[in-house]
């Protein structure tokens, strides 16, 4: 009996959700090291990243997919380990911005200095497949933003800065390549 193989599009998306476990499972040892969440990491690193998203509490649940008392709650904790601070708009003080302290910045910095396993196992990659799998992975963000699945993509294939035909960005004036793409670009705009 020949063996039965799920269609290309299952056994893609089985792949992925072992590379998302993998991302899941270093997030959760980093936090665990560190006396944090694995979201109160996510939150600190939104906020180190800077805008978008504004450094409000519905913005950040939105950005991070997560309803907003589990942020809030989330945001209490990390203000308790003095990681960052609140700021209460003078107008309407149910609003406030949420910012790194020193502490909190130093702590996502000494994060982002560690290589992950997964881009370690990427970078063992040859370059034209990771431009392949950079474009493939691309893909399916900007299809999963389209659906509204995830709230934001920030990528160059779905930016009306790009200029497709020229495959240039007219807001950087630099080419985009297959391999320059960029995910989270704090200029992109909806197209
Ligand atoms: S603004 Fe950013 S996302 Fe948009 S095309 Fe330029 S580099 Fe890409």
């Amino acid at each position: 009996m020949p063996l039965a193989n799920p269609p290309l599009a299952a056994r893609i998306a089985l792949a992925i959700g072992r590379v998302a476990q993998a991302q899941r499972t270093a997030l959760q040892a980093i936090a665990t090291e560190r006396g944090l969440s694995p979201l109160q990491i996510q939150i600190l690193d939104v906020l180190a990243a800077g805008e978008p998203p504004v450094p409000r509490t519905q913005a950040i649940a939105r950005e991070l997919g997560v309803g907003q008392p589990t942020l809030t709650e989330s945001i209490n904790a990390l203000q308790e380990k003095g990681l960052v601070s609140r700021t209460f708009d003078p107008i309407d003080r149910r609003r406030t911005t949420i910012a790194l302290t020193d502490a909190g910045a130093t702590t996502i910095a000494d994060l982002g200095a560690l290589p992950t396993a997964l881009e370690e196992a990427i970078t063992s990659l040859p370059p034209t497949v990771q431009e392949q799998l950079l474009e493939g992975v691309v893909g399916v963000v900007d299809a999963l933003h389209a659906a509204g699945v995830i709230s934001a993509a920030r990528t160059c294939t779905s930016c009306a800065h790009l200029e497709p035909t020229e495959s240039r960005c007219r807001h950087y004036r630099v080419p985009i390549r297959r391999r320059d793409v960029r995910v989270d670009c704090p200029a992109h705009a909806e197209g």
